[in-house]
């Protein structure tokens, strides 16, 4: 199975590094994912090739017209296409967004830049995606992050495994990993993992997972339904704690 992206900007430069690094740049080399930055302004408007103006009503910066991103959409849209526009009031961009996106065979990713795009372009899009609540100088980190996100979990990316057993997969945080010397500035490493027993360490690192999630983010058990298991070491987790509240 492969992917093919197309990326609207008006700074194509902007997407050429990061992603013809590492597993990015591999996948594309090897077939796997077919990617394509285009200039925004190739749609624009007139002499001047303009692709922004003031905002209607006054105010601040300026606005992405939208002849030019609809024009562009009409050139790249197929059966099969789903339209991105990056934007920090989009839906929030989690791992199973990515997995979704990574079993689909077309991606348009829109990346606006100024105060944003004229509320009509809305309505030529298929989703609306943020990264987080915060506010960018433009869409092109964000779609990188998507872009980087998604191409890692096509099959044959990256080995599954790695993409099965990694925070956010399951809902849960990743269990602690290590690896040689086996002490490092007197820190060793837990003897369960050098036991051979791998399912063993397979209940230890599931344990781990959940011990990390409950300190770290227990929004995110909030919605899971947990296995016995689970349960289990949370009551644990909880009578340590109140333990080592009845010594302080
Ligand atoms: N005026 C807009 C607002 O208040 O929502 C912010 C515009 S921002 C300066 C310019 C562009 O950066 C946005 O149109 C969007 O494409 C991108 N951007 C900024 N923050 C983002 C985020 N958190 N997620 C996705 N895209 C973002």
């Amino acid at each position: 199975m492969t992917i093919e992206i197309d990326v609207l900007t008006l700074f194509p430069g902007m997407l050429a590094g990061p992603l013809d690094e590492s597993i990015p740049g591999r996948a594309v080399a090897r077939g796997l994912v077919t990617l394509r930055v285009h200039d925004l302004r190739a749609w624009g408007i007139g002499r001047h090739r303009s692709v922004d103006d003031a905002p209607y009503g006054g105010g601040a910066g300026m606005v992405l017209r939208p002849e030019p991103v609809g024009d562009a959409l009409d050139a790249l849209r197929r059966p099969g296409t789903t339209v991105l526009l990056m934007d920090p009031a989009g839906e929030p961009f989690r791992q199973a967004t990515a997995r979704e996106l990574a079993g689909l065979e077309h991606l348009v990713l829109v990346c606006p830049r100024y105060e944003g795009v004229d509320e009509r372009v809305r309505s030529l899009v298929d989703r609306e995606i943020s990264i987080g609540d915060y506010v960018l100088s433009g869409g092109e980190l964000a779609a990188m992050v998507v872009i980087d996100a998604v191409i890692r979990l096509v099959p044959g990316v990256i080995e599954e495994a790695s993409t099965i057993e990694e925070s956010h997969a399951a809902g849960l945080l990743e269990y602690p990993q290590y690896t040689r010397p086996a002490v490092y500035r007197g820190m060793g490493v837990p003897s369960i993992l050098t036991s051979g027993d791998h399912g063993a360490v397979a209940r230890w690192r599931h344990a781990e997972a959940v011990r990390r999630t409950l300190h770290r983010r227990p929004d995110l058990l909030a919605g899971r339904e947990l296995t016995a298991d689970e349960r289990r070491v949370i009551e644990e987790e909880r009578d340590a704690r109140r333990s080592e509240g009845d010594l302080a």
